[in-house]
């Protein structure tokens, strides 16, 4: 079976310059608009309208009302053109129909010609548009529409309103869709014709022709059929194709890393406390995955200070004990050197050989490293990146553990991957991530939830407090530290500008050291790994008492005795990025305060939000809720762009098919693992649409 695009898809995917109307300079446009280098077909199609003009009002003159959208069949009576002392007043030219009410139509800097020709005296134009009353009078300036008899019979009277971008005008992307309607082939239908007929889906050709020739204007709402068929199109594809990956992961299976838990043991007896219930359930899932010969792909979710790394750490401790290697990802510096910390008396205790690998390690010192890697003298090998570098070798790679997956693309997860031979990975995500955006992310994953705090931990007092009185804020964070109490300073998050985040952040630390003197420092992400991690390790130490930091503090670091978590602008931030930086206190055995500095006005969504945030310490409802009120939001008019990653699918609306389109690509590939049967034909038709052919190259040939 070929990876080739099917032929039948070509016009689809032929770029939209060769569309009626679409040239260079407009290509530009589109691209813009449907945010894509070189927009084809498929993605205009895919571009679905907003909104829809209603103008089947056809009402007799004598009947309009002042306001109106109608379209009405007039008589052409006199044309009035501006007189030639007045060349800047209107042009006007007065219709009427058989009632004997008059409608005048006004032109501003109008061509007398063109007019003359659109609109020729004694003739009969539909025309359509708004109608207002002006000095009692009817009129409708500038009309959208004046067809002929004949044009009327082909005006749509239900039109499609499109999302445009500036220069970019409604009737040239109207012009376009309809050449790019015109070239939809019928493609064989690759849903399950069963679920079809239950749905009432269209087919996917007469989905996207319903979408932009609505008959009605209902008929483009996301609940329709039509927009339904095309969003399960889209998130069975998803699946499809993350299934496709992890068979593909899967399949060189072979070797389980079985043990009797040896150094798993020396671990645990090396802990100050007993695991927690749900920290006991992940290992036993973690060992029972690692045992067996197919490939582990699990997912350990768990909210921040849940105790992800020493479940990792025993995971690890189970392969190394069947003579093989872990390698453990952070997304910064600072994590690795702190899992380094975490990790090191453990595996001490038990016999475990760790060593670092970051940007820092250079040199002889690096080359040392690899050697040892290579030679299997490293039997935990923790870093940042620098693990998939390309000279990094191992002897013998059994497990890819990765920390904070958010911050890693799917690809990157591959190549830590690839340095082993069926390398299990364990992604651990201190983000709960609400369980439909789990399968949007991950697929179908193996999930470990740890969904109990560690037992002595304290609730954090948290506050929602006006920017305005922030010099108060700042006197009691003075006070506390005067009583020896350690507190973070969080700065703002200015949208996509790391540099005014920065000048923000020193601006305060310059303040509140000139306030509270040298116990101030500051930390973010421009600063040298070697400057973060001292500055860290000072703040770790109590030599310092107030860090001021950009969000680099946000994932991980752990220092149990600061008790004091300022958020500044907290009304820019994220649900789950304020639940992780508030995660940073509350460690400890002493009571913690989270003060959220929020500037005033906020809208209801973000009140909404910050009250989520004192409510509850649990990331997983947080997370929830989160999505809720930005569903909310959607409907309150601040529309994002619905399902993260997706162009069509909804989350609030279609977010409820992903289970579905899970269980039904997995379903189809139990029965036609490589698509080669008809419908296998169909979907791969599916998997191009949507972008995912990368994963057919995947499907083991024969
Ligand atoms: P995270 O899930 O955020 O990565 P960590 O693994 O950093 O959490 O753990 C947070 C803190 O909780 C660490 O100081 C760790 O030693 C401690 N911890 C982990 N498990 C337990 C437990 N079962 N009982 C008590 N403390 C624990
Ligand atoms: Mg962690």
């Amino acid at each position: 079976m070929g990876v080739m695009r099917p032929l039948v898809l070509n016009p689809l995917f032929a770029a939209l310059t060769s569309l009626p109307g679409v040239g260079p300079k407009l290509e530009k446009l589109y691209a813009r608009l449907l945010d894509r280098e070189a927009p084809r077909v498929i993605d205009l199609l895919f571009h679905l309208p907003s909104g829809a003009v209603d103008r089947r009002a056809r009402p007799k003159l004598n009947e309009v009302q002042g306001g109106q959208l109608v379209t009405v069949a007039v008589t052409v009576d006199e044309h009035q053109p501006a007189p030639r002392n007045r060349p800047r007043a209107p042009y006007r030219i007065v219709t009427s129909d058989d009632t004997g009410q008059t409608l005048t139509l006004t032109y501003f800097n109008a061509r007398e010609d063109y007019l003359r020709k659109l609109l020729p005296e004694g003739e009969t134009r539909y025309v359509s548009g708004t109608v207002e009353l002006y000095n009692n009078m009817l009129q409708m300036v500038h009309p959208d529409r004046v067809v002929d008899e004949k044009g009327f019979a082909n005006l749509p009277l239900v039109e499609p309103v499109y999302p445009l971008t500036e220069g970019l005008a409604a009737g040239n992307v109207r012009r376009a869709m309809e050449g790019a309607l015109a070239r939809l082939p019928d493609l064989p239908e690759w849903q399950d014709e069963a679920w079809v007929a239950r749905e009432r889906f269209p087919a996917f050709a007469a989905a996207l022709r319903n979408l932009h020739r609505p008959a009605e204007p209902h008929d483009i709402a996301p609940e329709t059929p039509a927009w339904t068929r095309l969003a399960y199109d889209e998130l069975l594809a998803g699946q499809l194709a993350l299934a496709l990956v992890r068979a593909h992961m899967r399949r060189q299976a072979g070797r389980g890393s079985a043990s009797e838990g040896r150094l798993r043991a020396h671990v645990m007896k090396a802990l100050p406390y007993a695991l927690t219930h749900s920290q006991q359930q992940a290992v036993d899932d973690i060992i029972a995955d690692l045992a067996r010969p197919q490939r582990m792909l699990r997912l350990l979710q768990g909210d921040v200070g849940s105790g992800k790394t020493v479940v990792a750490l025993i995971a690890a401790a189970t392969v190394i004990e069947a003579g093989r290697q872990a390698a453990f990802m952070a997304p910064t510096e600072i994590l690795a050197r702190q899992h380094l910390k975490t990790i090191a008396p453990l595996a001490e205790a038990a016999g475990i050989r760790v060593a670092i690998l970051t940007g820092r390690e250079r040199g002889g010192e690096r080359e040392s490293l690899l050697d040892r890697l290579t030679l299997g003298d490293v039997d935990l090998l923790i870093g940042t990146h620098a693990l998939f570098q390309e000279d990094v070798a191992f002897h013998d790679l059994a497990l890819a553990i990765v920390d904070e997956q958010h911050r890693f693309g799917v690809h990157q997860r591959l190549a830590l991957a690839q340095k082993g031979e069926a390398v299990d990975v364990l992604v651990l995500t201190a983000t709960p991530i609400p369980r439909t955006l789990v399968l949007t992310y991950f697929g179908d994953m193996d999930i470990s939830e740890l969904r109990e705090k560690p037992p002595g931990r304290q609730p954090i007092d948290t506050r929602a407090i006006q920017l305005s009185r922030i010099a108060e804020v700042e006197e009691a964070v003075g006070r506390a530290m005067r009583e020896g109490q350690r507190a973070y300073w969080v700065c703002p998050l200015v949208e996509d500008s790391e540099k005014i985040d920065l000048a923000a952040a020193e601006a305060r630390f310059e303040e509140l050291r000139a306030k509270f003197g040298k116990a101030v420092d500051l930390v973010h992400g421009r600063m040298k790994g070697a400057e973060k991690d001292a500055a860290m390790a000072r703040f770790a130490a109590g030599e310092t008492q107030l860090l001021v930091a950009t969000t680099v503090i946000e994932v991980g670091v752990d220092v149990p005795e600061a008790t004091i978590m300022v958020i500044e602008h907290a009304e820019r931030f994220g649900l789950a990025q304020i639940h992780q930086l508030r995660g940073r206190v509350g460690r400890g055995s002493g009571h913690s305060t989270c003060l959220l500095l929020y500037k005033a006005p906020l809208g209801e969504t973000a009140k909404a939000r910050l009250a989520v945030l004192r409510e509850t310490e649990d990331g997983f409802r947080i997370a929830e809720e989160d999505l809720r009120l930005r569903g909310e939001g959607d409907v309150l008019g601040t529309r994002q762009s619905g399902l993260p990653g997706f162009q069509l699918a909804r989350l609030e609306v279609h977010g409820k098919y992903l289970g579905a389109a899970r269980d039904d690509a997995a379903l189809i590939l139990s029965r036609d693992a490589t698509l080669q049967g008809a419908r296998g034909e169909a979907l791969r038709h599916l998997l191009y649409l949507f972008g995912k052919d990368e994963a057919i190259k995947l499907i083991r040939a024969g």
